[in-house]
């Protein structure tokens, strides 16, 4: 079930009373219980459609709809009842507490005079232990690490209870195995709660494992939507993200730098080192075909070339230049 659409959706800003589009006619579909990865050069307008959907911008034109039904018919209040929105602008409020920051996300659910009732109060204790934060639950914000911010800013959003979240950029300034939680995270919260959970990201390699869907955007080409392995396999992510220096590799996933290769070897053999050794032979400059001239063996203790015995890469590398 999809329930959030963008119908020849275009995006942009107005200067001077001209309208400058960042991203045109764009048809897309957000389903319930997925992870999304908004994947884009910088600059290609990943944060103005995650504005332009959760209602912070207009549209220069089209519309984007939940449940069919206009987002701009929808009053401040019924959109946050619908859409959180998770953006990186670190909040002014340092001294709260991450119960207090959380308590926000109810705000669109309390009554006027902002008080939480059980409900929203047990909602807030929900949403950290989602997140894995309730031993946090009265440290101020500021006596968190960027991960554990991160991690309350996500709770915030799933305290507001919404079918839809929309984060930019939730893994920026985060070391590795933050990213990687926190990821992982999003991914586990979009299939257990059949939320749906839109991102922007920097992060290649995670999406590709976590995402159930990629949009991939080009700077002024609009977007491109799959599964992230068919977006490997029809070529969209060199598209994507065109450069002359290095090409994306679909046999892992990486990008590579596109080193000039003049040489050809032939290479077979232990895997796991084989990985590393086709690495350290691209970057050489040598290609590896099934015919080449000079074959490499690589085992688990060493690398074989001509009756030869190669201790270390370096030794092989040396023995390959002699050769060419
Ligand atoms: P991304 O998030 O993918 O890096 P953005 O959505 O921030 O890209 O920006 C897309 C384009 O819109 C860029 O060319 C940027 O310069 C322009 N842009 C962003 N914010 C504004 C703004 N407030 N006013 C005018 N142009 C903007
Ligand atoms: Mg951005």
């Amino acid at each position: 079930m999809s329930i959030l659409t963008t119908h020849q959706l275009s995006i942009g800003y107005s200067k001077n009373r001209k309208t400058v589009p960042v991203q045109t006619s764009l048809d897309l579909e957000l389903k319930a219980g997925e992870l999304v990865c908004l994947i884009g050069p910088n600059g290609s307008g990943k944060s103005t459609l995650l504005r332009t959907m959760g209602g912070l911008q207009q549209s220069i034109a089209g519309l984007v709809s939940i449940d069919g039904q206009d987002i701009a018919s929808f009053t401040h209040l019924e959109r946050a009842m619908q859409i959180a929105l998770v953006l990186t602008e670190r909040v002014e409020v340092e001294n709260a507490t991450v119960y207090q920051i959380v308590a926000l996300g109810r705000h669109p659910h309390n009554n006027w005079w902002g008080s939480m009732d059980e409900d929203s109060d047990g909602l807030v204790r929900k949403a950290l232990k989602m997140v894995h934060l309730e031993h946090k639950i009265d440290s101020p914000l500021n006596e968190l690490s960027d991960g554990e911010r991160q991690r309350a800013m996500i709770a915030k959003a799933l305290a507001q209870d919404t079918p839809i979240i929309l984060l930019d950029e939730p893994t920026a300034h985060l070391d590795l195995p933050n990213r990687v939680e926190i990821m992982l995270l999003l991914h586990k919260l979009a299939h257990e709660t059949q939320k749906s959970i839109l991102l922007s990201t920097h992060e290649l390699d995670l999406a590709l494992q976590a995402a159930d869907r990629i949009w991939l955007m080009s700077v002024d080409q609009g977007v491109v939507c799959g599964v992230p392995e068919d977006l490997v396999f029809n070529g969209s992510f060199n598209r994507a993200f065109q450069s002359k220096a290095f090409v994306f590799n679909a046999a892992n996933g990486n990008f590579s730098m596109n080193y000039p290769m003049s040489k050809s070897v032939s290479v077979f053999g232990d895997k796991t080192r084989m990985y590393w050794t086709l690495r350290a032979l691209a970057r050489a400059g040598f290609s590896v075909e099934q015919d080449a001239g000079v074959i490499i063996e690589v085992t688990e203790k060493d690398w074989r070339m001509q009756a030869e015995s190669y201790q270390s890469i370096e030794d092989l590398l040396a023995a390959l230049n002699l050769k060419y």
